[in-house]
């Protein structure tokens, strides 16, 4: 059954049973479904035949479903855009996707002249207008049509747009709500939703919870901020199913609370999106040791996650990492003989970067059969069908479960006035990134010898210019400066010597 006729069962037969909770805010299966049909109605309305997609904006708020709802209903992919992305990079997004409306679920701080925000009253206003009215069927996103777009870091600065159909969500959700138990144990249950939903991480909790009748349970991110508060709120959660990064589990390890008394009735952990360490499932096992682990692996150019697997006691007393999984039905896995590059081929795999043909071709393609595939730009190794992870071809990176392209931090901060040249390097332990060092010229070449009062007001400068333009979890935690950067005979940047200072 295709996405939006599976939520549409699970509204059916949940009626008023709560869909989303956020906060103190929630809605109900019967109010997701009216309000959507209701803003859908508004959308046709505004914007006729125009099925440019359409930005919403905002953080967790259940409204946010609302809006994604309303536009595929109205035949148009949405493209969620949270409020820790800052105005600069807002506006560049609303600007590349094009659409003249914007859905504010709060309001951004700045956005191109020609945009307009539908601002919150005036969404509830429009919706409590054609409250009752329902939207023809006839008009959603079709199979082939693209349900979302999702921007992800882009090596030259710019953030990529990643276009996933409702066949390939449809395709991900037939399989993820398999993950860590059965689709009869997924009914009703309560899904974790961590990752804000600018973040393919967040369509597992979002799409596995909506087909299968469950309820999101969000956890904002002022609430992931404070650790007494996050205790509190995923104590009273009810929660069953867990989806995050791995690293948010290992902030939630730090403290003591987190064990199985806190979350009594957990069934199982999926994590994606970066290394799962044996540490981090060592510790889980030990803290909740009826619920499950589950290791998947996948870039958002493929729909969250292709490969998945439960971890064992087993796995981790081997002297292998971790497993990343098998691969689900419909997706094969294969390795370039040369370089070990993990490609995806299958029914999962996106159509390409929204408006650039030239980054979709290098990456992207079509096998004989006509099957789409993706190259990942990971390494990895098959062992009797179960997939290995290996580290990156380029200079990509997860830090705290983000993706990071080091190119685009390094080209913005090479946009900062007064700077010459920089490069970023990652600082790794067990695997995992731990932070980031900046390695800064400047254009007078001063490395601030002797005055440290200067060299810090000197790092803090780049450190705000690039808070303008990225968001938080991209500015590095050091800035060095130097007189020249290392360079090997090819000219290029040395990174094996700064690699060395890190
Ligand atoms: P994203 O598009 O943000 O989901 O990031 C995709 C990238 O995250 C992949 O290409 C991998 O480099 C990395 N990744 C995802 N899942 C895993 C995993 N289970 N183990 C190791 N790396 C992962």
């Amino acid at each position: 059954m295709f996405v939006l006729e599976k939520i549409e069962a699970a509204a059916a037969e949940r009626k008023g049973q709560p869909a989303v909770i956020s906060g103190e805010k929630e809605i109900s299966y019967r109010e997701l479904w009216e309000k959507s049909d209701a803003l859908s109605v508004y959308l046709e309305e505004v914007l006729g035949e125009d099925k440019t997609p359409v930005v919403v904006y905002g953080h967790k708020d259940p409204m946010m479903l609302v809006c994604f709802m309303a536009c595929v209903k109205s035949g148009r992919a949405y493209c969620p855009v949270d409020v820790s992305m800052p105005p600069e990079r807002v506006g560049d997004i609303a600007e590349t996707v094009g659409n003249e409306l914007l859905l504010g679920v709060e309001i951004p701080e700045s956005v191109p002249e020609n945009i307009r925000v539908l601002s919150p009253e005036d969404m509830e206003k429009a919706i409590n207008a054609r409250l009752g009215e329902r939207f023809p069927e006839s008009k959603w996103v079709k199979p082939e049509d693209t349900f979302y777009i999702i921007f992800t870091s882009g090596s030259t600065g710019k953030p990529k747009g990643v276009q996933i159909s409702a066949e390939a969500l449809t395709r991900f959700t037939d399989w993820s709500v398999t993950l860590g138990g059965s689709p009869e144990e997924k009914k009703s249950a309560v899904f974790l939703n961590q990752a804000p939903f600018s973040f393919d991480l967040s369509v597992m909790d979002v799409y596995t919870s909506l087909t299968s009748g469950g309820t999101l349970y969000c956890v904002e991110k002022e609430i992931q901020k404070d650790m007494g508060k996050l205790m509190e709120t995923l104590g009273r959660g009810n929660i069953n199913y867990w989806v995050s990064t791995p690293s948010f589990a290992d902030m939630c390890l730090s403290d003591r609370s987190f064990n199985e008394e806190l979350i009594s009735d957990l069934k199982a952990f999926l994590f994606c999106g970066e290394k799962l360490t044996k540490t981090t499932a060592a510790r889980l096992m030990e803290r909740f040791p009826k619920a499950r682990i589950v290791n998947t692996y996948g870039p958002t150019e493929s729909t969250v996650a292709v490969t998945g697997t439960e971890i064992t006691g087993e796995m981790i007393e081997a002297g292998e990492e971790l497993p990343i999984g098998y691969a689900k039905a419909g997706t094969d896995i294969e390795i370039d003989g040369e370089t070990g590059e993990i490609i995806i081929v299958g029914d999962t795999v996106s159509k390409g970067y929204f408006k650039d043909s030239g980054k979709t071709a290098k990456v992207f393609g079509r096998k004989a059969d006509g099957r789409a595939y993706y190259r990942t730009g990971d390494q990895g190794y098959l062992k009797d069908g179960m997939l290995y992870y290996h580290g990156r071809l380029d200079l990509q990176v997860k830090l705290h479960g983000y993706r990071i392209e080091l190119g685009d931090i390094e080209n913005n901060i090479r946009e900062l006035e007064g700077v010459e040249a920089a490069a970023v390097l990652p600082k790794y332990q067990e695997g995992k990134v731990r932070h980031l060092t900046a390695f800064v010229v400047t254009s007078d070449g001063t490395v601030f010898d002797g005055d440290s009062r200067a060299r810090l007001a000197a790092a803090k400068a780049v450190k705000s210019g690039l808070k303008e333009r990225l968001p938080e979890y991209m500015v590095p935690k050091r800035v060095v400066f130097m007189e020249n950067l290392p360079m090997t005979i090819n000219g290029k940047t040395d990174r094996k010597k700064l690699e060395a200072l890190v």
